[in-house]
């Protein structure tokens, strides 16, 4: 027997992994699986190079725990260990810097266990002692006994053992009984072990039988050892790929298609990305991608391997050149990774427009899942807003597709305005929008589709791009002045009419969160005679601060609205005339003495005309004052008769109401007021 102590350089390593490894304790299991399929994988390539002329059987892990015993074992038939392998590869764990990496690190057990090659130590963070009984498989090798307590003091027998290949033997501490518990072992394996290349048997497969679940003879095979992924596209149909997707995420929807990555140089990177049907919402996914590493599980963490908007997908990648077992940080900033975000850009771009060329058909029918995805793509990737862009659809609101290029060529004859830019109008909410977008259809506009959570984003990142577009919503103005041509004659109403009208009109526009002004335009009499338009900019800026924190000043603004009267419209004059007649002997008073108080004003003015400030006498600044808060008070007057008016007014009221109604912004008790209002005048 030999005993001796194992080589850490920086003494105890056995409470180091015990706490610094404890939040990832679990990977053990993982780690000792994994040891054990490489070593049947070992033997494998050793046959192959004639290295080893016998028999190498069914290549096999068997997992099995003894409650009674409180141990779980691993066991294979792999290459074995020889009692110099041993001592090389368990005893002596020799690293330099090993403390300072461990402060470094210290929240990071993936880092530490793989910096160190501490997989196989992994077993004492659950073990209080760990046994390795093994025979190598050469002919002449004597089967050895390792044992371990959790010191570093080891004890190398040599022992009985009748067949080739390792176990391991780990006596389950106390406080982690739980990994004894068939439950906990089943799920620790699904999540590791499912797609490892070598069989993993845990138990005997069950049968129903005499009313409950019996254990037949048959192994119970975990994993699924040529998982989709690393066969060949070309002997897969489609339902394979369904069927791997599902194996993955048992309750997701069938995926939109997928992509089979498979590349070896400059790297090595196989898998399979999906897209799965979002519903064109960018919630966040559940169903995240999945990253091993030669078949074993790592993480679903993929931040900073993949391209963020890739982290939409899902689905598996493999690869043993991403360096796993280091800090997120390190992760972003090295270079194999980042080459293979762009090369998994490329992949999925390539795809997408192979399907693109395809069936434009193909491509449309699946285009309202994909279309997040592009833009999150777009706005956030610049190698994939390249690839990307030309393949990007809009969709109109008569459901027909157009990419950037076609529908610019639409819509050019028509709605170029006078500085050359293209209008693109759309909408936001067909069914709020209704009128909107009828008007502009009758004008022979088109309008697109644009209500999704990215696109004022989206728009704004177009319109940067080219320079000769331009968005605006079916509302953002009157429909002559969408696309304006020419600086038509604005209005045929004088200073007064448009005064008085604006007073009546203002009252009756008050509501919650909303400021409006008032504009006269004349817009031919087959326009309403009233019009309820939202500047393009106020609203963009408001909605993209929806979405992003830094610009929450523009969040916090009022809805800002215009309210275009026109002065071509028969109801518009009617309104105004009724109103004037009716207010000329109430308005008279008032206006005469505004006029009065206007000429005395005059008067003082003329008087102090070529004098500085100075010389003015008091007096006449005094007076001065009192003419301005004289005047203040008729104006207020002459507004409070002109707003009283248009509150009596039904004509007005419905006016307005009906202006409102159109955009959606008639509710609550506005809404029963006009409903009431209409039955009256019926
Ligand atoms: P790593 O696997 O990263 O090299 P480990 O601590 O997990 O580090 O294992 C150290 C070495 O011990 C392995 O490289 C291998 O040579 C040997 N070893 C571990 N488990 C087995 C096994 N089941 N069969 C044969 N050799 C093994």
């Amino acid at each position: 027997m030999t005993q001796g102590k194992i080589g850490v350089s920086t003494g105890d390593l056995f409470p180091i992994i015990k706490k610094f490894l404890y939040s990832d304790h679990e990977i053990f299991l993982r780690e000792i699986i994994s040891n054990a399929v490489d070593a049947t994988r070992k033997l494998r390539v050793l046959a192959n190079s004639g290295d080893f002329k016998e028999e190498i059987g069914n290549p096999r892990v068997t997992v099995k725990a003894d409650k009674k015993a409180g141990t779980l074992t691993v066991s294979d038939n792999g290459i074995g260990m020889t009692r110099d392998e041993v001592e090389r590869y368990i005893n002596q764990i020799a690293f330099s810097g090993a403390e300072e990496f461990l402060q470094k690190y210290k929240d990071n057990a993936a880092a530490i266990i793989g910096h160190f090659g501490l997989g196989f130590y992994s077993a004492f963070m659950v073990s209080d002692r760990v046994e390795i009984l093994t025979r190598s498989y050469r002919p002449d090798a004597a089967p050895v006994h390792w044992t371990c307590d959790g010191t570093p003091e080891y004890t190398l027998d040599d022992a009985e053992k009748e067949t080739r290949g390792t176990d391991i033997i780990m006596h389950i501490a106390d406080d982690e009984q739980d990994f004894l518990e068939d439950n906990k072992i089943n799920e620790l394996l699904e999540k590791y072990c499912k797609f490892l290349p070598v069989e993993i048997t845990f138990g005997k497969k069950k049968e129903w039988k005499d009313g409950g679940y019996r254990d037949t003879t048959e192994d119970n095979i975990i994993n699924d050892t040529n998982p989709a992924w690393t066969r060949k596209p070309a002997d897969l149909k489609e339902a394979d790929y369904t069927d791997f997707y599902h194996r993955l995420y048992p309750s997701a929807r069938d995926p939109l298609f997928h992509i089979h990555l498979n590349v070896d140089y400059p790297f090595n990177l196989t898998g399979i990305l999906y897209f799965p049907k979002i519903d064109n919402r960018l919630e966040i996914q559940k169903n995240k991608i999945q990253l091993y590493c030669n078949q074993v599980y790592v993480t679903d963490t993929v931040e900073g391997i993949v391209p963020d908007y890739l982290t939409l997908l899902h689905g598996v990648i493999d690869s043993p050149d991403i360096p796993l077992n280091v800090s997120r940080s390190y992760l972003q900033s090295d270079r194999n990774v980042k080459k293979i975000s762009s090369h998994i850009t490329k992949k999925v771009t390539d795809s997408l427009t192979d399907i693109f060329n395809a069936s434009r058909v193909d491509y449309e029918a699946k285009w309202d899942d994909l279309k997040v995805f592009f833009q999150y793509g777009i706005l956030s990737d610049e190698k994939f807003n390249e690839r990307a862009k030309a393949i990007f659809l809009y969709k109109n609101t008569d459901g027909k597709y157009f990419t950037g290029d076609e529908y610019e060529n639409l819509v050019k004859p028509n709605q170029t305005d006078k500085e050359g830019k293209i209008v693109h109008l759309y909408a936001t909410d067909p069914l709020e929008q209704y009128t909107y977008i009828q008007k502009a259809k009758d004008k022979g506009y088109d309008v697109l589709l644009l209500g999704g959570q990215l696109d004022p984003h989206f728009i704004n990142h177009v319109e940067h791009e080219n320079p000769s577009r331009r968005f605006l919503r079916v509302d953002a103005d009157v429909i002559d002045k969408l696309v304006p041509k020419n600086d038509a004659p604005s209005t045929t109403w004088s200073v007064i009419d448009r005064h008085d009208a604006t007073s009546i009109l203002t009252p009756l526009l008050r509501a919650d969160g909303a400021s409006y002004n008032v504009n006269f335009e004349s817009l031919g009499d087959a326009q309403e005679p009233l019009t309820v338009t939202r500047s393009e900019f106020a609203r963009r800026m408001k909605e993209m601060s929806a979405m992003n924190p830094t610009m929450s000043f523009y969040g916090a603004m009022d809805d800002h609205y215009t309210l275009v009267v026109n002065t071509d419209h028969r109801l518009a004059n009617t309104l105004l005339a009724d109103a004037q007649s009716a207010l000329a002997d109430a308005l008279a008073p008032v206006r005469a003495a505004i006029d009065a108080a206007n000429a005395r004003k005059a008067d003082i003015d003329a008087l102090n005309k070529d004098k500085k400030e100075e010389e003015i006498p008091q007096v006449d600044k005094d007076r001065s004052l009192e003419i301005d808060k004289e005047l203040d008070d008729l104006n207020h007057q002459e507004d409070d008769i002109l707003a009283t008016y248009g509150k009596e007014s039904k004509l007005a009221g419905q006016l307005v109401d009906l202006a409102l109604l159109a955009n959606g912004l008639l509710k609550g008790e506005s809404l029963a007021r006009f409903v009431k209002r209409s039955f009256d005048l019926i």
